[in-house]
């Protein structure tokens, strides 16, 4: 069987209040909020704590009646749900279909960006509800780019100072 799951993409906390959780987060652990947002569509503020590849992901529900508030109400702040970055999103959900796993989304739903979600029931995790995502093809290609100049961009400095060190070594660097 292929390996289907790349990496933790994120884990998201639903909380009643994102100040006082960021108190936690921030101040407690010294982990560096990089996006904080109100998105009305979503009916909810959130904030983003990366930690290398991976994210934590704080929800404040903004009003009483979102599925996220509902989730609020009736059991507390907490895990909402773990994010896995998968290799392929549609090859990921046909294999758990063929498993007799119950999925929320059978087919992706495309999300900010072009990236590729979906939610399997937490029926089938055992508990824990949780999401597929599939990083769009440009943002993979636009990251291997930049790896790939930043290699070459350390390659170059590491040859001159190579160079640098050879022409001191031979006296031809000092020129007077
Ligand atoms: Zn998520």
């Amino acid at each position: 069987m292929p390996p289907f799951v790349k990496r933790i993409d994120h884990i998201a906390l639903v909380v009643e209040d994102i100040e006082k959780a960021l108190g936690f987060w921030q101040d407690g652990l010294g982990m560096k909020l990089s996006h904080l947002e109100d998105v009305p569509s979503e009916q909810s503020i959130v904030a983003f704590l990366p930690a290398k590849e991976s994210e934590v992901e704080l929800v404040q529900p903004t009003t009483e009646d979102s599925g996220v508030a509902r989730y609020l109400k009736k059991r507390g702040p907490g895990l909402h749900h773990i994010c896995l970055e998968v290799y392929d999103i549609e090859a990921t959900l046909a294999q758990l279909k063929a498993k007799g796993m119950r999925l929320i989304n059978e087919t992706p739903e495309i999300g900010t960006g072009g990236k590729k979600i979906a939610f399997i029931h937490p029926e089938s995790t055992h508990g824990v509800l949780v999401e597929l995502y599939e990083q769009e093809l440009q943002i993979r290609l636009d990251r291997a780019r930049e790896f790939a100049e930043r290699v070459i961009n350390e390659g170059q400095t590491m040859a001159n100072a190579a160079l640098d060190y050879l022409r001191n070594l031979t006296g031809n660097g000092k020129e007077n």
